[in-house]
């Protein structure tokens, strides 16, 4: 009997109607002949809401009290699968992270997964019942306290499990056909990709294409395990993100054949800028500038340092950084300006990011200069760039991001002629 373990997001279960739903695609699996273990996110926006609330309650919620809370989000869903797949005949048992074995460090809020023991996933499967796990959350191996992945978290207990338990795929299930050459909530026209490398994906949802939880994407890499993004709404194949030789895929007939350059244009909203001006041009001062910003458990993005006026000596530094840790960066960099001896700080949090990503830009030339011309067709100023083997990307202002993303996705011809890609649920929030 083969393993699947599938994932279901928050817009497939955000309802009564839809947890039924959900029972009766879990139950088929299971009747088909499979084992299953089936992760579930919170209800619909239940996290955010969660989190608007305990905001209400206290400004700066301690770590351990917040992922005590949210986790409840997860803990409501599994409940209700169980009890709807039991109503339909069928034994299902549900289990927190913890209970799951899904073993983590103490970093509240972004904990990372560090052992995974699954004994009683493993028993109750013995047993023949469905088991049910509640995504996004662990046990602090330390601590012993309650943690949570980080946002989204859920895509990477589902192929923790799976590779935990020698699953033959994971499969997530969410509001949209698979992954798109670009959002289709800006663009309708946007394609379903069928296959994509995990190389690929991982850049992807580094550059905010949120169909995919980043550490999702890395663990399943670490242990070969192939994903099957598709919808729940529906029964078409969706998007399979699996090992691939770079720039090539395989055809039904098992022969390679050329690979679309480009996987598609991603885009973040979530990222803001901190320039520090008047930097001294002296040796050891970038250095000091990221040692105090990484101190800060912050995790920088891009970072562009200007020419230094030869007048002045003197240049400026700008980098990008989530928006949540804006604050935490100003702060660490004012304690060391007295040090470092910069003229000022500026913060923007009005910016975007759109990134073109494609195994394929390796070994074809004028990917970029196709890029900037798209952009310029659209009237984009850029105010930041960086590169990767497999990416460009580019800062702009915030409400240049629709125009920009569509203009590169026309330019690279990745628009369905007869599609318009299904949002079946969910407010992309
Ligand atoms: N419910 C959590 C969130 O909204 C985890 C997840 O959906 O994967 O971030
Ligand atoms: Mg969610």
């Amino acid at each position: 009997m083969s393993l699947v373990v599938q994932k279901y997001g928050g817009s497939s279960v955000a309802d009564a109607e839809s947890i039924k739903q959900v029972a009766q695609r879990i139950v088929a699996t299971r009747r088909a002949g499979h084992e299953v273990v089936v992760v579930v996110s919170a209800m619909g926006d239940t996290t955010d809401e969660l989190i608007e609330l305990a905001e209400k309650v206290a400004p700066l919620p301690p770590g351990r009290e917040l992922d005590m809370l949210l986790t409840a989000g997860e803990r409501i869903s599994m409940a209700l699968v169980a009890m709807a797949i039991a109503n339909l005949g069928h034994e299902a048992r549900s289990f927190t992270g913890s209970q799951a074995g899904v073993i983590t460090d103490s970093a509240h809020g972004r904990a990372r997964i560090i052992d995974v023991t699954p004994g009683r996933i493993r028993g109750a499967l013995d047993a023949g019942a469905i088991a049910i796990v509640a995504g996004f959350q662990g046990v602090s191996q330390s601590t012993k306290d309650i943690t949570t992945l980080g946002r989204g978290g859920s895509d990477t207990t589902a192929v923790a499990l799976a590779a935990a338990l020698g699953a033959q795929v994971c499969e997530i299930y969410t509001d949209v056909d698979g992954v798109f050459t670009a959002d289709p909530r800006i663009v309708p026209t946007a394609r379903r990709i069928p296959r994509i490398s995990y190389e690929e994906m991982l850049e992807m949802a580094a550059s905010g294409a949120k169909v995919l939880h980043l550490r999702c994407v890395e663990y399943a890499r670490r242990y070969g395990m192939p994903i099957h993004v598709r919808s729940s709404f529906s029964q078409a194949e969706g998007t399979w993100v699996t090992e691939n030789q770079p720039g090539t895929t395989e055809t039904e007939g098992g022969q390679d054949m050329e690979q679309a350059i480009i996987s598609g244009v991603a885009h973040d909203r979530s990222e803001a800028k901190v320039t520090v001006v008047g930097v001294p041009d002296k040796v050891g001062e970038a250095a000091r500038i990221f040692t105090a910003v990484s101190g800060a458990e912050i995790n920088i993005d891009m970072i562009v340092q200007n020419v230094s006026a030869a007048a002045t000596g003197r240049t400026d530094i700008s980098f990008t950084l989530p928006k949540s840790d804006g604050q935490a960066a100003l702060k660490a960099l004012e304690r060391i300006q007295p040090e470092v001896g910069f003229e000022s700080l500026r913060y923007d949090d009005r910016i975007g990011k759109v990134s073109l990503v494609g195994a394929g830009m390796r070994s074809n030339p004028g990917v970029s200069a196709k890029f900037f011309a798209a952009l310029a067709d659209a009237g984009v100023n850029i105010e930041m760039i960086s590169t990767s083997e497999i990416r460009i990307s580019v800062v702009v202002d915030q409400d240049d991001v629709d125009t920009a993303v569509a203009s590169v996705h026309r330019a690279f011809e990745l628009d369905d002629p007869d599609g318009a890609a299904v949002v079946y649920a969910g407010t992309g929030r």
